[in-house]
């Protein structure tokens, strides 16, 4: 069923760590070019490069630096990937974090700024930029190309503690998708969500053993997901012969922490 990944071109954005480097791995092991993107070209985006790359054909994997909180940075990434591959199949918007945590009282607009740019905003423009690749890349194909982004849990259930914006740009995202359906369905064009329960990145860095044995026991599974787990919906959803009709859902793989 996977087959139809082999030569398609993916942006993933966010992807030298956690959940997005999963998603690279098993789409570039599945044959399709790649680029991974993080703000720079550090060792974590290095080791990345070459972890992922070996995975593949060398010239097929690519590492695109882009600060995707700044719209300038994102049509940049987009000209970049598009340049080097010739066009655009598949978008994974997976570039996102907690972005810090501050209760309400707290909450200024330097704070407010840096969570949406960073969850809705970046989402929001690398998909404005990729459109019409992703049109021609369907019209070329007679088949779908498709956009996936990565939501959350806490778009559901409001997020924990000071991570109120956090989940308000998460929920900001799933509802986006649902209106980019009506408007680009038309182009073959699908839009899905991967939304994660708590995955064990570094995006949990900041909590106590305590806090983390909590959390894993309001599991149904009583663990942590793993990046790895997260990996094979994103490639459901960029195969077209998996997923060619389904478009404007969320996928919830999150161990049984909640049930929509
Ligand atoms: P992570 O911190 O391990 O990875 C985040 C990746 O995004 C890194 O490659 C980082 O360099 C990149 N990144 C951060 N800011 C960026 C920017 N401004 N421009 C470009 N790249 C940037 O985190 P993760 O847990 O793998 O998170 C990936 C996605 O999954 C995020 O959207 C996150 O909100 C979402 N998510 C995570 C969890 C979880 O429990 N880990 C749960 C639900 C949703």
């Amino acid at each position: 069923m996977f087959s139809d990944l082999a030569g398609k071109r993916i942006l993933i954005t966010g992807s030298t760590a956690g959940i997005g480097l999963a998603a690279a791995k098993l789409l570039v092991k599945q044959g399709a070019k790649v680029a991974i993107n993080s703000r720079a070209l550090n060792d974590v985006a290095k080791a990345a490069l070459n972890e992922v790359s070996a995975l593949g054909n060398q010239d097929d994997v690519i590492f695109i630096p882009a600060d995707l909180t700044k719209t300038s940075e994102c049509e940049k990434l987009v000209n970049e990937f598009t340049a080097k591959f010739g066009g655009m199949d598949v978008l994974i918007n997976n570039a996102g974090g907690l972005g810090g945590r501050a209760s309400l009282e707290l909450i200024d607009d330097d704070f407010y700024d840096h969570v949406m740019d960073l969850n809705a905003r970046s989402a929001l423009m690398v998909t404005k930029y990729s459109i019409p690749f992703l049109r021609a890349s369907a019209a070329e194909s007679g088949k779908t190309s498709s956009v996936i982004s990565t939501g959350s849990i806490a778009a559901r259930e409001g997020g924990g503690m000071g991570a109120g914006i956090y989940a308000a740009s998460k929920a900001w995202l799933h509802n986006v998708h649902r209106n980019w359906v009506k408007e680009y369905t038309k182009d073959q064009i699908r839009f899905n969500i991967v939304s994660p329960g708590t995955v064990d990145t570094l995006f949990h860095a900041d909590k106590s053993e305590e806090l983390r044995e909590k959390i894993a026991g309001s599991i149904a599974f009583g663990r942590f997901g793993e990046s790895e787990e997260m990996a094979p919906s994103f490639a459901f959803f960029a195969s077209h012969n998996c997923s060619g009709y389904i478009t404007g859902q969320i996928m919830d793989v999150n161990g049984g922490q909640m049930c929509p």
